[in-house]
């Protein structure tokens, strides 16, 4: 590949060092420089179009155009462009914010601290949670439990959450801490057993959730995070009854209840929350991401009345809540993330979603009679499907063959941004503004992806 040495690739080739990324590949073919965005598109700078079929990264619920968010934004840092929250500070945007989001939150959330993004809001958890433990007078109460194919973020603490080692552990020695365990993904498809029910595949989960508790110790297990759709772990939806059974566990178990909804908050599953949509009452909440259309970064990490009351009263005896960062509750974030929400209100967003998502789930599900396709599943308006080699026994292309990476880079010639996940997986997620007739356009588009892989593929005999 020849590059002028003043092209933008170039430059960055140069400059740049980019996460998830083969960086010496990445030498080789240089960045997709995305230029400009008018609704669910994205155009690159050689002027051609794609369908954001991932919203970003499972965010720009708002598109890649709205005017009020620019403004909400222009607006704050006219008026006041920084301040910060630590001891006591406060500014509008962020009590407004914190307002409006308890008034929108599960039962029984009643309280918001904010951060820049979902891996601040996870490690935040982890802490305050120990924290929290400490206070009660339950120092040994430090364990974690996450599932397989978690995603959760990716600094030291939240690392260890994120399991899969496409992830964080390669290359980084990760685990390192000791309080951090692992249940089962709960995918049916893919690790329900021979004649096994999915209601018996429930139960298995949940009585391996009690049994882990069980051998650790309940005097040692602190909490259980839990995306409501797994998302970056290749779209899981859970089986019915599933969340039902896990919560009684963790109940009986003084264990709490984290809900990550860093993705499938704000509308994603078909509802406000992905709590909502699978009957979760959580203690902990963590979001960002569509908190503000991804327009500016901001996370929140919102609690339970009784989890802040510990807090309180252990900050009074110690003299402080020690932790925090300059930029949380940045006040023009928080003006834009508090116009996103009421965008979503006055825009009847999250009924919009109601409305399409039985289009794009039935799209969704079509693609089950590919023959690349084991498995397409989703919830709302979000989606994965799952690429095997032989349907009838749901075996995997070898690893090193990256069959959800080459279906991906069709889809992108196709002009439909997609994701590669672990598992064999693609995920789909387009911004919640998406109409009907786009629907139907990005998954022409994905069809016709999947259709130029086949004929690369070595398929089973
Ligand atoms: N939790 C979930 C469920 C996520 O999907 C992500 C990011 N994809 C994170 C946490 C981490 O968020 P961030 O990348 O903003 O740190």
């Amino acid at each position: 590949m020849t590059l002028a040495p003043n092209s933008l690739q170039a430059r960055d080739i140069a400059y740049t060092v980019h996460p998830y990324t083969n960086l010496r590949q990445h030498e080789q073919q240089g960045p997709l420089v995305i230029t400009g965005g008018k609704g669910i598109y994205v155009t690159d700078d050689d002027g051609k179009d794609y369908i954001e079929g991932l919203a970003g990264l499972w965010c720009t619920s708002l598109g890649f155009s709205e005017k009020r968010l620019v403004e909400a934004a222009r607006r704050q840092m006219e008026r006041m462009p920084y301040t910060h929250t630590f001891a006591g500070r406060s500014s509008e945007p962020v009590i407004e914010l914190a307002e409006k989001l308890i008034g929108i939150a599960p039962a029984p959330i009643r309280k918001a601290y904010f951060v820049n993004s979902g891996s601040e809001a996870i490690d935040t958890a982890i802490k305050l949670i120990w924290y929290y433990q400490n206070a009660r007078g339950l120092p040994q109460k430090k364990k974690i439990i996450a599932r397989q194919r978690a995603y959760h973020g990716i600094t030291l603490a939240g690392g260890h959450l994120t399991a899969s080692l496409a992830y964080t552990s390669s290359g980084f020695d990760l685990p390192m801490m000791d309080r951090f365990r692992h249940v089962t993904a709960p995918s049916y498809y893919r690790y329900g057993l021979e004649g096994e029910s999915e209601a018996q595949f429930v139960d298995r989960l949940a009585d391996e959730l009690e049994q882990l508790i069980l051998a650790e110790g309940p005097e040692t297990v602190a909490a259980f995070f839990a995306e409501p759709v797994q998302g970056a772990g290749g779209v899981i939806v859970p089986p019915k009854g599933y969340f039902e059974k896990v919560q009684a566990i963790l109940k009986k178990y003084d264990v709490l209840f984290v809900a990550d909804e860093v993705i499938c908050g704000f509308g994603r599953t078909g509802n406000w929350w992905g709590c909502n949509t699978f009957d979760i009452a959580p203690d902990l909440v963590t979001c960002a991401k569509q908190l503000s259309s991804a327009y500016l970064p901001i996370a929140g990490l919102l609690m339970s009345d009784a989890f802040y009351q510990v807090l309180a009263d252990q900050s009074a005896n110690l003299g402080t809540l020690g932790v925090g960062y300059t930029y949380g509750g940045h006040p023009v974030a928080a003006a834009v993330a508090l116009e996103t929400l009421k965008i979503y209100e006055s825009d009847h967003t999250i009924e919009h979603v109601q409305a399409v998502a039985p289009r794009f789930l039935e799209r969704l599900r079509r693609l089950e009679s590919h023959p690349l396709v084991g498995e397409a599943r989703g919830v709302g308006l979000i989606g994965g499907i799952e690429i095997v080699k032989d349907k009838a026994t749901k075996e995997q292309f070898d690893q090193q063959l990256k069959a959800n990476a080459q279906v991906v880079a069709k889809c992108l010639a196709h002009g439909l941004i997609l994701r590669p996940l672990p598992g064999d997986t693609i995920g789909i997620c387009p911004p919640l503004i998406i109409s009907e007739q786009e629907i139907d356009l990005l998954f022409d588009r994905l069809e016709a992806g999947l259709d130029d892989a086949l004929g690369v593929m070595p398929m089973a005999a």
